[in-house]
This record gives structure tokens, C-alpha cells and sequence, in this order.
């Protein structure tokens, strides 16, 4: 799927262009303490200003349940968004309405507005078609570039995409759909795809669509626990999904039938005392084979270790998604930061996606060494089990 991206309007000087972003970005003591969403929608911002259109950005912040709340305003948004174009950004108190309504007003050519939480309205979340027709009224032409919404059919992503013409996607949608799409779908080869994780089930839909393209699939996380459960192995107190067993086994069938090599951790860093909060795992030790009850594996060990470093080695292109272990705890982290460090070093095209595997890989501090990194958590994943996006479904297609 190819949408029409900005570079396909003409003449936009002077026009309003509407702009889904997104800015749902982590506060604390009322600052933007991440800005990397920020960052991610500067480079259609800038390419929009420059040409002269007058720009009205809207977003969602958190989960204000369809009621104003100050505790999500986009407030600091606007003046930290300010500082990084370098330009005043104006804020208006409500996404539609009077308010919202004369500021638009005021907009000059290159001027920049933001409006307040999309999500303070019920309709938001609703895709109710009077708000999105409120929303639509602020905007000559739509722009959509908020790739971690995308996978939501809300007013403000697909809504209003309907009613207004044109309906195109900014840089950062275009950009996540090459790398999270065509180039795992015609990858330079070995492709290795790495998941890990907490929960089959959260990806096992993921693991099925990407059976048909990878060669090898490296798993790590909890995830390993439940497939080896299904192999009739023993796990202790290791977080696994019993019932999720068969599932399991009918991913290793087809895994078998397709030809992709698929490796599970022949050793893990088990601990016998795991307390998350304090940051503690009690005593540990590497175990291969099966877990005896009493403890609980949470990282990859380091056999399992060594064998991944080679397959990423020689990899031409890796995609990423889940944690090798608890990494949050220093402990349990190695095995994640292991894989960070062999993926960064390898001669390959990688891509990462996943809001946490995105967190590691920024921790690890290799995040500058991958090809691309996913802004997406949800929608990422919602895209690599090969499901249409409904933001980006409603725009303009080439
Ligand atoms: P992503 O957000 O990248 O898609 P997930 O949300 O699926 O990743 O999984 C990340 C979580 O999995 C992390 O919080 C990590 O602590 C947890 N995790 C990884 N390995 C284990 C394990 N062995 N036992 C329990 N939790 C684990
Ligand atoms: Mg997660």
C-alpha cells in the first residue's frame, strides 16, 4: 500500500492544513520529559512551513475519557514545539469551537497553531461524525503523520480524513510504512526477525505473518517459556501461557513446513526471589534445559547469547520486536542489551518496532547504530500482523 504523501499537494501557500500528529507524549512536573515524537514530525512541520501553508495540529495526549482535564493538556507540548522550530507555536484552549475556531482565524502564512486534546471530546475516540465535521471545518486539506494512532478509527485519524480533500499522509507515516512494510516484505537476505517479549499471545499473530517472510526467528523473552512448555519442557514459576500451548506448536509446524530455521534459548538466567519494583531477582543462576519449580527464568543466557550474536551477525536484515528479558532491572538485562549491541554492530538493514524493545534500544544507547526505529507501539505491531490501518487506509492512495 502506497499513500500520497505531502509532496503530491500543489500550491498550499496561504491554505489551512489540518495535521493529525503525535504528540502523546510522556509528561512529568508539567514538561515533555521524551520529545522523541516531537522530533519524529518535524521534518513534514518544517517541509509545510516552508512552502507557506498555514499549519493547525491537533493530537491526543493520554486518556482524559472524553472530558477536559488538565492533567493532559497539550500545553507544554506547544512550548516545547516551539522551541524546536524555532518559531511561536499559538495553543488554543479547545479543538473545536469558537475557541479553537478564531484562532484559526489568526494564522498567517508559515504560522503554527495547536489544539488542545483531541480526546477531551467524547467523539474523539467515538469516530462520531459531528466532531470529526467540527474538526474538518478548521482545515482547507488534511494531513495525517501520527503513525502510533494509525491502527485506531478515531475522528481525528480517520474521521475527518473522509472529509476533506486532499487527505495525505506526512513523512513519518510514509517513512514507518517502507521500513515496517516493504522492506520486510521484500528483504535483503537472511531476513532474521527477533521477538521476545512477554506474551505469545500478544504476538502470535505477528509471529504467524512473519513466518511466511523471515528465514530465522530468534525468540527470547517469557515468550520462550510457553513454546517450550508446548515442547513438553518444564518452565518453575517462569511467566507462560499454558493455554496458549497449542499455539505454539502450531507455529513450530510452520516453521517447519516453510523452511524458517526457528530458535528458541537453549540456556536462561533464572532467579528465585523476582521483586520488579524494588529491582531485585534474589539469587540467580544459568540454567540450561528445564526450570525446577522455585524459579523463574527471566533473561536469555549466555550460550543463547553467543548463538543469536552469530545469526544477527551475518544477517542482512533484522527486524526487532520484544525484549530478550526483564531489562528494566540490570540484573536481568544483559541478554537485551547483547542483541542491541550485535544488531548495531552487524552489517544490516534493522528495524525496530515495539514500544519497549524501542525503550531498550534507547537505554543500550546503540540507537543511533539501527536503520529505523519505530514510533509506533500498537500500531507497529498492528501493521506487522498485516492488518490494514484504518489512518492510513482513509487517505489518498497513489
Ligand atoms: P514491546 O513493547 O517491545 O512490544 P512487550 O510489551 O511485548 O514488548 O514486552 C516487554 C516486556 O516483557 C518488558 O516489560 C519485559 O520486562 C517483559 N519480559 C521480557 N522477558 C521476560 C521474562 N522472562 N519474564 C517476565 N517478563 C519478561
Ligand atoms: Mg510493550
Amino acid at each position: 500500500m502506497a499513500t500520497q504523501t505531502i509532496d503530491s499537494l500543489g500550491d498550499i501557500a496561504g491554505k489551512r492544513v489540518l495535521i493529525r500528529v503525535d504528540f502523546n507524549v510522556p509528561l512529568k512536573d508539567g514538561q515533555v520529559s521524551d520529545d522523541s515524537r516531537i522530533n519524529a514530525a518535524l521534518p513534514t512541520l518544517n517541509a509545510l512551513i516552508e512552502r507557506g501553508a498555514r499549519l493547525v495540529l491537533m493530537s491526543h495526549l493520554g486518556r482524559p475519557k472524553g472530558q477536559p482535564n488538565p492533567e493532559f493538556t497539550l500545553a507544554p507540548v506547544a512550548a516545547a514545539l516551539a522551541e524546536k522550530l524555532c518559531r511561536p507555536v499559538a495553543f488554543a484552549e479547545d479543538c473545536i469551537g469558537p475557541k479553537a475556531e478564531s484562532a484559526v482565524a489568526a494564522l498567517k502564512d508559515g504560522d503554527v497553531l495547536l489544539l488542545e486534546n483531541v480526546r477531551y471530546h467524547a467523539g474523539e475516540e467515538k469516530n462520531d461524525p459531528a466532531f470529526a465535521a467540527e474538526l474538518a471545518k478548521l482545515g482547507d486539506l488534511y494531513v495525517n503523520d501520527a503513525f502510533g494512532a494509525a491502527h485506531r478509527a478515531h475522528a481525528s485519524t480517520e474521521g475527518v480524513a473522509k472529509l476533506l480533500s486532499p487527505a495525505v499522509s506526512g513523512y513519518l507515516i510514509a517513512k514507518e510504512l517502507t521500513f515496517l512494510g516493504d522492506k520486510t516484505s521484500n528483504p535483503d537476505r537472511p531476513f532474521v526477525v527477533i521477538l521476545g517479549g512477554a506474551k505469545v499471545s500478544d504476538k502470535i499473530t505477528v509471529i504467524d505473518a512473519l513466518l511466511e517472510k523471515a528465514d530465522t526467528i530468534l525468540i527470547g523473552g517469557a515468550m520462550a517459556y510457553t513454546f517450550r512448555l508446548a515442547q513438553g519442557g518444564k518452565v518453575g514459576d517462569s511467566l507462560a501461557e499454558p493455554d496458549k500451548a497449542e499455539t505454539a506448536l502450531s507455529a513450530l509446524k510452520k516453521a517447519k513446513e516453510k523452511g524458517v530455521e526457528f530458535l528458541l534459548p537453549e540456556d536462561n538466567l533464572v532467579c528465585n526471589k523476582l521483586d520488579f519494583k524494588a529491582g531485585t531477582l534474589g539469587d540467580t543462576k544459568v540454567v540450561e534445559g528445564d526450570i525446577e519449580d522455585g524459579w523463574e527464568g527471566v533473561d536469555i543466557g549466555p550460550k543463547t547469547i553467543e548463538r543469536y550474536r552469530s545469526v544477527i551477525g551475518s544477517a542482512r536484515t533484522v527486524l526487532w520486536n520484544g525484549p530478550m528479558g526483564i531489562f528494566e532491572i540490570a540484573d536481568s538485562s544483559k541478554g537485551t542489551f547483547a542483541v542491541a549491541e550485535a544488531v548495531a554492530e552487524s552489517d544490516c538493514m534493522s528495524i525496530i518496532g515495539g514500544g519497549d524493545s524501542v525503550k531498550a534500544i534507547n537505554k543500550s544507547g546503540y540507537s543511533d547504530k539501527v536503520s529505523f526505529m519505530s514510533t509506533g507501539g500498537g500500531a507497529s505491531l498492528e501493521f506487522l500482523e498485516g492488518k490494514e490501518l484504518p489512518g492510513v487506509v482513509a487517505l489518498d492512495q497513489v
